[in-house]
């Protein structure tokens, strides 16, 4: 079993999932006492924050590419950025580092390809729905047609990331918001809906509606273990 190294923290809401659903895998495919052997580097997010909301993202790409290297050089055998938005900086980090980079996208893509979608709702934060960075993968390596909510839910999607689930806020009110605003996408086509950042699995559950979500953290811890137990 190899190790995973995990870039935490953004927020630990979130990562808290991952720390989980990977020590469940194992557990589940090895049985006993087994569990993950993990390696995590969590951030102080308001940092990272500051960071976005400045437009550094140099800055930003620098400081988790450095951390992503102290996993790397502490052994883990593969990184994984958990958050969706900070793969917007991926490529510095890969830069930086010789061992694998699992991106996010790819483990979405795969799932959405995997059920024969084709047209698929994205949400997330703003960056991460409007920029080229998540979307552009989506299309070029799975050939998906991704579309986003109107610029107002956008804006709310956004605002209520940062605001709400980040801070651990799950309200009722905001469930039934996004759930509104993936009805809108499904008229608008899509056959299902990428939660497209780390934290929207905590509000809104594939029980709640009958369009088919892909939870971006669990398929990202997913692909962690299939690599994790891969052998070259
Ligand atoms: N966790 C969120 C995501 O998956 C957003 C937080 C962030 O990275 O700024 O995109």
């Amino acid at each position: 079993m190899k190790t995973i190294g995990l870039l935490g923290g953004m927020s630990w809401e979130s990562t808290v999932l991952y720390y989980q659903l990977l020590n469940e895998g194992v557990r589940d495919k090895l049985g006993g006492l087994h569990s993950a052997k993990i390696l995590m580097h969590s951030v102080d997010f308001a940092e990272i924050e500051q960071f976005q909301v400045n437009g550094q993202w140099d800055a930003a790409g620098e400081k988790l590419a450095a951390a992503a290297l102290g996993l790397e050089q502490t052994g883990a055998d593969m990184i994984l950025i958990c958050t969706n938005l900070m793969h917007k900086i991926a490529p510095t980090i890969e830069a930086q580092i010789k061992v694998p980079l699992l991106h996010i996208a790819d483990a979405a893509g795969r799932a959405i390809k995997g059920q024969g979608l084709k047209k698929i709702g994205l949400l997330g934060a703003r960056y991460t729905m409007e920029e080229d960075f998540y979307r552009q993968r989506l299309l070029d390596n799975f050939d998906l047609d991704v579309i986003i909510p109107a610029a107002e839910d956008r804006e709310y999607i956004h605002q209520t990331i940062f605001r709400e689930l980040c801070q651990g806020k799950f309200t009722e009110e905001s469930r039934k918001n996004y759930l509104d605003i993936m009805t809108k996408l499904h008229q608008q086509g899509a056959q299902g809906v990428i939660l497209g950042c780390t934290e929207i699995p905590l509000l809104v559950r594939q029980e709640d509606t009958d369009l088919p979500l892909f939870n971006t953290a669990a398929l990202h811890a997913k692909f962690a273990l299939e690599s994790a137990f891969m052998t070259e």
